[in-house]
């Protein structure tokens, strides 16, 4: 997955552009910056690819979930669904608008489970956030079809998904708002950065106020513009941009190499069974960024954890027992172990997060391993990881 790997004289030479420019800031200082504005070309090239009429950069994917959120008004009391498979942020950004995160049930596609959303809805649910995690998506059309009956708004967390597509849209672009990260572990990488697309011209320019402590970006200056809202600040510096604006033209290679590593690695574990892989939903295609499966009931998953990793074969994540991850490891969501005060709704949420038990998720995810597919495999690093794979069929 990570663009890291592949980092080069392109990323180079655009940061220096930025250096030359001396304007190391997105916005202002029209007349000095010789005409480099990585940020908004980045801006312009990503919502053409995705076909979005709006993106707007910031700081990191966090920052986007955040905007996001705040950008379609939900705030204090407001009840979000998340899944219990997704990264921290989710449930971060969710609180730092001071509302409130309902944890979900995942399906098969380890994405949110519909029948599990459709059950937590009540009067104070504002969002559906669908988190693709690794790669893949959950039943879009259904959760799209949810959203549009109770009135919800549908956040895309495509942080882990981008070049992914549902019914040939990429990722990010089907819901009301995408998110995306250009962290360093990311597809294509800032070092730091985020985006939220959208095709709502309100919510884009309540998005780039909010990131902004609140600036407008009419005046004619950053003196002189207006302050309607209030906001904090999650902008995005031109040298992250600039890095993001090369990293953003190798995609389509990156991608490439993902799938065609993918296939290699599928085929090698497609010889046993027993072995399922993750259902990627009726019009869905992956990014390849991972390969999800799962094991059957029969084999201990420590062993075969241990069994890989005596082999070298790194990038396995079980993700059942993965601090980051899954709801699992989150007591710090679960008991609320905060610096400062929630809301007695959050409170009340944090308890009954506490009190559920997901067993249809735990009972999906304890047999679920994940390779994370890398760019920077060389032909013998991969025949020798189909290899291993081919060779897992003896402990099944
Ligand atoms: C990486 C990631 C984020 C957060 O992105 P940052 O840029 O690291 O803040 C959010 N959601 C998912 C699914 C991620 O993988």
């Amino acid at each position: 997955m990570p663009g890291f790997e592949y980092f080069g004289e392109s990323e180079r030479n655009s940061v220096k552009e930025v250096l030359d420019s001396g304007i190391l800031m997105r916005y202002g200082f029209d007349g000095l910056r010789n005409g480099i504005w990585k940020a908004r070309e980045f801006e312009a090239a990503f919502s053409a690819r995705m076909g979005v009429k709006h993106t707007h950069l910031v700081s990191s994917g966090t920052a986007a979930l955040t905007t996001a959120l705040a950008a379609a008004g939900i705030g204090s009391g407001d009840q979000v669904i998340v899944p219990v498979f997704t990264f921290v942020a989710s449930f971060e950004a969710v609180l730092s608008v001071g509302a409130v995160p309902v944890l979900c049930n995942i399906d098969d596609t380890l994405g949110l489970d519909p029948k599990d959303v459709e059950a937590l809805i009540t009067d104070k649910t504002r969002a559906i956030m669908a988190v693709h995690m690794c790669g893949s998506m959950a039943d879009l059309g259904l959760l799209q079809k949810i959203a549009n009956t109770h009135n919800l708004v549908l956040i895309e967390d495509a942080c882990q998904a981008i070049g992914g597509s549902y019914n040939g849209k990429p990722l990010g672009s089907i819901g009301h708002i995408g998110c995306f990260s250009f962290d360093f572990v990311k597809t294509i990488t800032c070092g730091e950065g985020g985006a939220i697309v959208t095709n709502n011209t309100e919510y884009f320019e309540k998005g780039t106020a909010f990131s902004d402590h609140g600036h407008d970006h009419l005046g004619m200056d950053r003196g002189a513009d207006e302050h309607p809202y209030l906001g904090y600040n999650y902008r995005i510096s031109e040298l992250h941009a600039a890095v993001g604006v090369a990293q953003l033209k190798r995609l389509d290679e990156f991608l490439a190499i993902q799938k065609k590593h993918y296939d290699l690695l599928y085929k090698a574990l497609s010889m046993h069974p027993g072995i399922e892989f993750r259902r990627v939903p009726s019009g869905g295609v992956e990014n390849y960024s991972f390969l999800n499966f799962f094991l059957p009931n029969s084999v201990s998953m420590d062993s075969i954890v241990q069994y890989l990793r005596d082999q070298h074969f790194d990038g396995v994540f079980y993700w059942y027992s993965n601090n980051w991850h899954y709801h699992r490891k989150w007591e710090h969501l679960k008991e609320l172990k905060s610096l400062h005060s929630y809301s007695k709704e959050v409170l009340k949420a944090a308890r009954i997060n506490s009190a559920t038990s997901f067993t249809a998720s735990d009972s999906l995810m304890e047999r679920n391993l994940s390779i994370i597919i890398k760019l920077s495999w060389s032909s013998d690093e991969l025949e020798r990881r189909c290899a291993i794979l081919r060779n897992l069929g003896q402990m099944l």
